[in-house]
């Protein structure tokens, strides 16, 4: 049984339960870690608190060069960590690589840089000086589909700010959140700077949200959740950052190249085995065009092989559990029930062994439907028709999501126009890439607040005002 990471030492939990993790390709357990209490969120609050007045006084610069260091040993073992990740959670292992460990240790850097860049002096209003200092404590509560990604997106800016933090991985896939905490260890943070508590949601996350010594709660993870965290905060007035769910739209417009916005919608909405927050699960095609486009959606979507993560040619890997599977399959099931048009992919398991879940296209999906409206989180893409452009932005806006999504259109000034347009945190426009220092969070209920870059690491700063 792995451990809790409490004021720089590693110990026992007290509850002396735990958490099996499973390798969901194989099925079998391969490690297990501590079932927190909150009896175990107690010293672990207390450390952060008691390091906080000299960690919040180091000049950022030094707060800055331990992130640099911890994301230098990160792309030393980066093979070792994308390998407990696809064995944690199933991501094919270049996906592990690339996405899933190389892009956060760049997150990482980008946190040492703003270290040095960020004036915490804002300057002047009148005769009044505006200064922004750390929250406080951090409640950082995070999910499975990308384990090390969302840690560190909430953990850099709060270190950053100056704050600390107690961190509760997701019990789904925690072992990229150990293999960070060897890292801290190791770049010497100071003891109760960073704190990890793992265990269930109930009872370790709510523990840690109802806290009246934690000041500030960053969860991301399900609506469902996210809402219980965002009602027990409240009472003790917490500042609550929430990245949730999405349902996002990939718009194409009649006049954009059909086979590219086609191409790369797929492979967006099917990246990760379609466990993306941000993945562009609705396409939204033009009458005139539909046929067309569907025909170009199975053709690509034919290629998402599915197997072993770390088979040579993988494309899609396991879903991360079987509770997640089991769901998927429902929605599949829901959708054929409603009439939509199965095309690719369905509800026969690929593989005997391991949690697989077929890519799956939809097409003759109207508005309204449960698959159009609910966010699945498997490999499931719905193509939804439309007449005109105000149609198209209504059903794009059309869930209680608003998190990502995209536009293509024949010009880059007609779809900047329909982008504006788009109640959301973000959209890639004919193709644009995801840039890890652009602000990323939702609209409606796909959260409160942005993490990345500059606009990730206000949401750890409060701002005083100093009246001269
Ligand atoms: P989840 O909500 O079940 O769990 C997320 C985390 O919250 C876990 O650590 C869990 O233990 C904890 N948790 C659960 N119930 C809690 C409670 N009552 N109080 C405190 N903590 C609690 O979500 P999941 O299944 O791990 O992740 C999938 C979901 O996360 C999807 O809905 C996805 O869209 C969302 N997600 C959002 C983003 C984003 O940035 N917007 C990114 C990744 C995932």
């Amino acid at each position: 049984m792995r451990q809790l990471y409490v004021n720089g030492v590693w110990l026992s939990s007290t509850s002396g339960e735990g958490v099996d993790v499973v390798d969901p390709a194989t099925e079998e357990i391969i490690d297990r870690v501590p079932a927190g209490s909150p009896a175990d969120v107690e010293p672990a609050v207390a450390a952060a608190r008691a390091a906080f007045p000299s960690w919040s006084r180091t000049a950022p610069a030094e707060r800055g060069k331990l992130l640099a260091a911890a994301a230098g040993l990160l792309r030393e073992r980066a093979e070792e960590i994308a390998r407990t990740i696809t064995t944690d959670m199933g991501a094919p292992y270049p996906v592990a690589l690339q996405v899933q460990t190389l892009m956060p240790a760049g997150v990482l850097e980008s946190y040492a840089r703003l270290a040095e860049e960020y004036d915490f002096d804002r300057g002047r209003v009148g005769d009044s000086l505006v200064v922004k200092e750390p929250v406080g404590v951090v409640g950082a509560i995070t999910p499975w589909n990308y384990p090390l990604h969302q840690v560190i997106c909430k953990v850099a800016p709060a270190l950053v700010a100056g704050c600390t933090v107690v961190l509760k991985p997701s019990e789904v896939a925690p072992l990229a959140a150990y293999a960070l905490a060897d890292i801290f260890h190791e770049v010497g943070l100071p003891p109760g700077v960073f704190n990890m508590v793992s265990g269930r949601g109930p009872v370790v996350g709510e523990a840690l949200v109802t806290h009246p010594h934690v000041d500030m709660v960053s969860f991301t993870g399900s609506t469902r959740a996210g809402r219980r965290v965002a009602a027990l905060a409240a009472e003790t007035v917490k500042r609550v950052a929430l990245e949730l769910g999405g349902k996002s739209a990939n718009l194409i417009l009649p006049d954009a190249d059909l086979a590219a916005a086609v191409k790369v919608g797929v492979a967006n909405a099917f990246l990760n085995s379609g466990q993306t927050c941000s993945a562009w699960t609705r396409m939204l095609v033009h009458w005139d065009q539909y046929d067309e486009a569907v025909r170009l959606a199975v053709e690509a979507g034919r290629k998402y092989t599915v197997g072993d993560p770390f088979a040579e040619g993988t494309r899609l890997g396991p879903l991360v559990s079987a509770a997640q599977r089991d769901r998927v399959i429902r929605y599949i099931n829901r959708g054929q029930e409603e009439g939509a048009r199965l095309v690719l992919g369905g509800t026969d398991a690929p593989l005997e062994r391991g949690y697989y879940v077929e890519p799956t296209i939809f097409a003759g999906v109207a508005p309204g439907m449960t698959i159009e409206q609910e966010e699945i989180f498997g490999p499931v893409l719905a193509i939804v028709p439309f007449g005109s452009e105000d149609e198209a932005v209504q059903i794009a806006d059309g869930t209680p999501y608003g998190l990502s999504g995209a536009v293509w259109a024949g010009t880059e000034e007609r779809a900047l126009a329909v982008a504006r347009r788009l109640r959301t945190g973000q959209v890639a426009v004919n193709g644009g890439r995801f840039n890890p220092l652009a602000p990323f969070g939702g609209y409606k209920q796909s959260g409160i607040g942005r993490e990345l870059g500059e606009a990730g690491l206000e949401e750890y700063l409060e701002t005083k005002a100093i009246l001269l």
